[in-house]
């Protein structure tokens, strides 16, 4: 290419630029979408359908498990546990006793060496997060020893797992309750052995300097894909046969797995980090 035509390349290349940019703010190198004329979204800095508002990151969903494959999660997610090892948890501060057969942790025997409460390395503030959970079979017990477990969002907030399959228990106790505090809105529970999902969506309390509770934290939850919980105000920290109540701590915590004596196993679990967009 020669100098002139070089410069006349440039030239109409700035002046497409200036087009697009133009009084409508598109951008160049972007499609021409939206609109500029439209009203302002109130308390935001965006036209109705504004073009130059940024698009959304793109991530690569999720796929469930299935007899031939494992699962496999959305492509932002911090994968928790991926049926192969226990390298993501810890019980106090130690390699957990926790057991790993077929591809799910199992809570163990009561006894076991670093058996107890499991807890993730990587902590979490406001997040998503999936578990999937099949509680023993045959099952034994009944009422709150039949496949007991809980998901600690932060370490303390307990999204209650239980065998709620044709067990009565106390309604704020039984499967995907937030415990002690809401009922699930339905009982969405699969029979002993087979292999339950919750999706959960947290929002992290937020406190203020001196320790005062500035907003509480909210849970949405789906049990089997059916919700069961819609932006619940979590009350406090799980509490038994007492009214939960808050405890100052910092932005982000452990997602933590209640051992309480029955062998529950889990698989396929992961959290997203969420953060609102623009
Ligand atoms: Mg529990």
């Amino acid at each position: 290419m020669t100098r002139s035509r070089s410069s006349l390349f440039v030239a109409t290349a700035l002046a497409v630029a200036g087009f697009a940019l133009g009084a409508r703010g598109w951008q160049e190198g972007k499609p021409k979408v939206g609109f500029q004329d439209t009203p302002m979204l109130p308390g935001d800095k965006w036209h109705v359908h504004d073009g130059t508002r940024p698009q959304p990151p793109i991530v690569t969903p999720g796929t469930p498990s299935t007899p031939e494959a494992p699962a496999r999660a959305p492509s932002d997610a911090v994968v928790l546990f991926d049926g192969k090892d226990l390298s993501h948890w810890q019980v106090d501060g130690k390699a957990p006793g926790w057991k790993v057969e077929e591809g799910a942790m199992v809570v163990p025997p009561s006894g076991t060496p670093n058996g107890g409460t499991i807890t993730s390395k990587e902590e979490f503030g406001d997040c998503q997060i999936h578990v999937e959970f099949a509680t023993p079979n045959p099952p034994k017990g009944r009422d709150q020893g039949r496949g007991n477990s809980g998901v600690l969002i932060m370490g303390r907030y307990e999204f209650q797992v239980l065998d709620s399959f044709e067990n009565v228990t106390y309604a704020d106790g039984q499967a995907s309750a937030v415990y002690g505090q809401y009922p699930p809105q339905v009982n969405a529970s699969k029979p002993p052995g087979e292999w339950q999902a919750y999706d959960i969506i947290f929002t992290a309390p937020r406190f203020k300097g001196d320790g005062t509770l500035e907003s509480p934290a909210y849970i949405t939850g789906l049990h089997n894909g059916v919700l069961v919980q819609d932006h619940v105000a979590v009350l406090g920290a799980m509490a038994y046969r007492a009214l939960a109540k808050y405890s100052p701590h910092g932005p982000k915590g452990p997602i933590a797995f209640q051992d309480h004596g029955n062998p529950v196993r889990y698989r396929n679990i992961w959290v997203r980090d969420l953060k609102p967009f623009e």
